[in-house]
């Protein structure tokens, strides 16, 4: 199995997920890039699975769905380009022979999902769209932050070694903030280091593993200590975990 993120756009990644003959793609928002890239390298595009309803998720489902016939699986509580099968939370599908798990992750949007492969090929794969970010998390467009919240505890369920795969080059930017969060979290630091010679070589930092956000992504961490401390210095009326989040998300759109 392979797994390849086709960039798109300004900073998005469309996953390519592949046996060399046969593919699954996550969030198709631009359909040529990829067209091109199955016929570059000859697969045949099985499956389109969708995390949630924004148009740089959804912008190339129609066109390669015709292209293709591939069956398309999207949140059932969004409106996402039809004919679609519609997934929530405990629901479980099939894909040569790998269990796909979608999991319940509101917040970015009300009925956003992530899927999860619990056994992809060495490691677990986890599709979480613009949920969870390396070093961040996704906007509070349409949940609440007890939402969102509730969301990542259940991405921080999964097992430590599970592959991230998130739809956003947002890395960098993310792990200034995260900075600004805990400037003396070490891992963070040697983090950012490594992130910033992959960016200088145009290489994507994705994807991370779920260890690595439990170490450094403060949205990941805002029950910690150093993260409640930093938040209630600027927001002393953050009184509880929710609140903590919800400020921590407040100080992130404002930095
Ligand atoms: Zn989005
Ligand atoms: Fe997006």
């Amino acid at each position: 199995m392979q797994l390849t993120p086709l960039p798109a756009f300004n900073d998005n990644y469309l996953w390519l997920w592949h046996n060399h003959t046969h593919a699954v793609v996550v969030d198709p928002g631009d359909g040529e890039v990829v067209l091109q890239a199955l016929q570059r390298t000859q697969l045949q595009l099985q499956a389109i699975l969708v995390t949630h309803h924004h148009a740089d998720h959804t912008g190339g489902v129609d066109m390669l769905r015709n292209a293709t016939q591939a069956t398309v699986y999207g949140p059932a509580g969004e409106a996402i380009p039809g004919p679609f099968v519609p997934v929530s939370g405990g629901d479980a599908f099939d894909w040569q022979g790998h269990r796909i798990e979608v999991i319940d992750v509101p917040g970015h949007t009300a009925g956003h999902i992530a899927y999860f492969v619990p056994a992809a090929h060495t490691t677990p794969l986890l599709f979480c769209g613009d949920t969870l970010f390396s070093g961040g998390c996704g906007r509070l467009f349409e949940g609440t932050a007890a939402q969102m919240l509730d969301s990542l505890d259940r991405l921080a369920a999964l097992p430590g070694n599970t592959q991230v795969c998130c739809a956003h080059e947002y890395t960098l930017s993310n792990l200034r903030f995260a900075m600004a969060v805990e400037p003396h979290n070490a891992e963070l630091l040697a983090y950012h280091a490594l992130c910033q010679r992959l960016r200088a070589q145009d290489q994507p930092t994705l994807p991370s593993t779920l260890a690595q956000e439990l170490a450094i992504n403060p949205f990941m961490r805002s029950r910690q200590a150093s993260v409640v401390q930093a938040v209630t210095q600027r927001y002393p009326q953050a009184l509880d975990e929710v609140a903590v989040f919800a400020q921590l998300r407040e100080w992130k759109n404002k930095f």
